[in-house]
């Protein structure tokens, strides 16, 4: 049995900005609106819940906020001096102030690495004995998503 909390209906949509370094389309900064997704899987307590969907949406909230009408960068290769962020890649240089930039600790900013990173916080955020698995959906644009799971 799950749960399931689809974003775009549920309305966790954010709008951000990123770059793929070495791609050839996606080395340009460029935007999506993203949805983010979640399944969470388990056995039913006395309640007959597995977990309030109240406490999932408060953490997928989080995390939408934290995200929206930001630029996103991996934490490494970014040099961090007087409230700006500056990344250079395939010989262009960015400079961006620090509050509009959310650093993500993974390798590159794609959909597949959005989810895993994702999927970390949301498990940190509601584990409760009665989850078995959590799988995030990442979905930029509408239609293709990445999804990753993890079995708690
Ligand atoms: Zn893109």
């Amino acid at each position: 049995m799950y749960l399931s909390i689809d974003g775009w209906k549920s309305n966790f949509t954010f709008s951000a900005c990123h770059m793929i370094p070495a791609h050839k389309k996606c080395s340009r900064l460029h935007g999506h609106t993203y949805a983010l997704h979640a399944r969470i899987h388990g056995k039913q307590d006395k309640s007959g819940m597995i977990v309030d969907f109240a406490v999932v949406k408060d953490a997928m909230r989080k995390i939408v906020d934290k995200l929206d009408h930001r630029v996103l960068l991996p934490k490494k290769g970014v040099v961090k001096e007087k409230n700006e962020v500056t990344i250079i890649e395939d010989g262009k240089r960015y400079v961006f102030p620090e509050t509009d930039v959310v650093l993500i600790d993974v390798p590159s900013l794609t959909a597949e690495n959005l989810a895993k990173y994702v999927l970390e916080k949301i498990c940190k955020e509601i584990k409760n004995e009665n989850i078995s698995e959590i799988e995030i959906g990442i979905s930029e644009g509408w239609g293709q998503d990445a999804w990753v799971s993890k079995s708690l």
